[in-house]
This record gives structure tokens, sequence and C-alpha cells, in this order.
């Protein structure tokens, strides 16, 4: 079976859960080619696996070396094991059997797939979101089993209450959109940077100017406001990183596209360094 044919099987499986993006109405996967739904609205699966559904694609400032880099970060040097690790268990702990994990904003799909790696429940159907065409499209190129998607977070192919987990990694919410699609006994895992996140990237590149700050106060308010938080916790940790993979971390970090090249050099070339890993993780049900 070609990746288009794997992907589009994966679909399948779970296409009483889509929905089509511009009628609503329901969608099947036909031929293990396209999603096309009772209007006969027809979205390609690409040659990759993913589906695009947008209109017409956005531009982002997200390209190719970014998200190299950011899949290097995750999945080599494993930055956010304990995020994940934790994540993983708070899903485990659920019952997650035939249950969909919907990653909203889903990037190259690192965090996503490896959650679902440590889940490890055959039926729980991953699906992975995000407006960036190059991101979904290295997600299907290296994640075979989660469904990919290239959409608007405003607009998920989602069915109201057909996803048992959203994950929210570091990444904008759209609550209505969530509170929608959201199981009765859904939870919504939102994970949001602690005021130490990054702690020496901003220290050394940006010496405690305004950018230096992580203000998550207005995120976790804007939260609170939408949906019910029923727990909160904090992971903080320390990883040394080697020269490379300093360097992934400042292309991959919307911090680091603001600083000047001789900066960059000068907190690379010093070599290794400890870096600061600072997160909250937030649950919440749609209230
Ligand atoms: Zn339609």
């Amino acid at each position: 079976m070609k990746k288009r044919e794997k992907n589009a099987a994966a679909a399948q499986n779970i296409s009483g859960k889509l929905r089509c993006p511009l009628c609503y109405g329901a969608v099947e996967v036909r031929a293990l080619s396209s999603l096309v739904c009772i209007n006969n609205h027809t979205f390609d699966f690409a040659k990759q696996g993913y589906v695009n559904l947008l209109q017409k694609l956005v531009n982002t400032q997200y390209d190719d070396a970014l998200f190299d880099a950011r899949q290097r970060i995750i999945i080599e040097v494993e930055l956010y094991a304990p995020i994940h690790n934790r994540i993983s268990d708070i899903i485990t702990n659920q019952s997650a059997e035939n249950s969909l994990l919907f990653d909203a904003g889903s990037g190259e799909g690192s965090h996503l797939k490896m959650i679902q790696h440590k889940v490890n429940t055959e039926t729980l159907t991953g699906v992975g979101l995000d407006i960036s065409k190059a991101g979904v499209m290295m997600a299907a190129k290296n994640y075979e089993g989660p469904v990919w998607f290239v959409g608007d977070l405003a607009n998920p192919p989602l069915a109201d209450k057909s996803c048992k987990f959203i994950l929210n990694f570091l990444s904008p919410a759209n609550y209505a959109e969530f509170k929608r699609i959201l199981t009765e006994d859904g939870m919504i895992i939102k994970v949001i940077p602690g005021s130490g996140y990054l702690k020496e990237l901003r220290n050394e590149l940006f010496n405690n100017t305004g950018e230096s700050e992580y203000e998550n106060n207005d995120t976790l308010e804007l939260m609170k406001r939408n949906v019910k938080v029923v727990s909160e916790e904090r992971i903080t940790y320390k990883k040394t990183l080697n020269a490379s993979a300093l360097k992934d971390l400042i292309s991959m970090t919307p911090l680091g596209w603001h600083a000047d090249a001789a900066q960059i050099e000068t907190f690379v070339g010093s070599g290794s360094k400890e870096i600061t890993v600072d997160m909250h993780i937030i649950i919440a049900q749609a209230g």
C-alpha cells in the first residue's frame, strides 16, 4: 500500500468523526484517494498522505528549515520528553480506546507523534491540523498513523463531540471550536510556557529587555473565561544542549528570529549550555 492509500485508510476508520469544512456535512473516503462529503465537496489526499482543506494557502513564517530544526529538538534531543511523558500518562489514565487525539496546531507533527507513541493504545487515532502546508507535508511524510490536515483552526474538519482529547501545545486556541468538537467526557490539554522557559536564551540574546519575559497570564485568563479548567500543573527542568542543538533551538523559536547573527554566534560558540524548560500543563473540560 502506498502512503496515500495508507493514510486514506486511517482517515476512513474515523470518517464518522469527520465533517466537511465547507458545508459541515458527513464525509466518506472514496477509493482511498479523496475525502468526499454528501454534497460532493472533494478533498484529495496528496501523495505524502495529508489532505489540504484550505481554498487558499496561507503564508506563514514557518518554513522547512524551521520545521527541520523543530523536529530534531523534539525527536532527537527529546527536549520535551518529560512533558510528553506526563501528557501520555494523563491520556492513559482516561479511557483512550476508540478515541481521537486532536493536535490543534500540530506543526510538523512531532509532539503528536511522540505522545501517541507513548500512549501506545492502538485504537487512539491522532489527528493533526495546521495552517502551514510545509509543516503538515513534513508530518505526513515522516509519521504514519495520524491523519494530517492543512486547515484552519477556526474550522477543523471534525464532527460535533468527536474528540476525547484536544492537544494544544504552545499554540493558539479556538475555544468555540474546541467546545464544539469535544466529547462529553473530553479534555483539552493545553501546554503554555512558564516564566522560566528558555530563560538562558532570553537572558543572553535579549539582555532582559522587553522580549525576555514570557507572559502567560493572558493566555490562562482567556482559557478560564472559555472553558472549565480542572487542573494546572507545572513541570520545570534543565537539559544540556550541544552547539548544534542550541542553533536548532534558536531557529525554531520566535524569540530567535529577532536576534542578530553575531549574538547567536556568541551564544552558540561557547559550546554546550544548560537550557531551562518550564511549562504549565492545563487540563480543561468544555464546561
Ligand atoms: Zn461539503
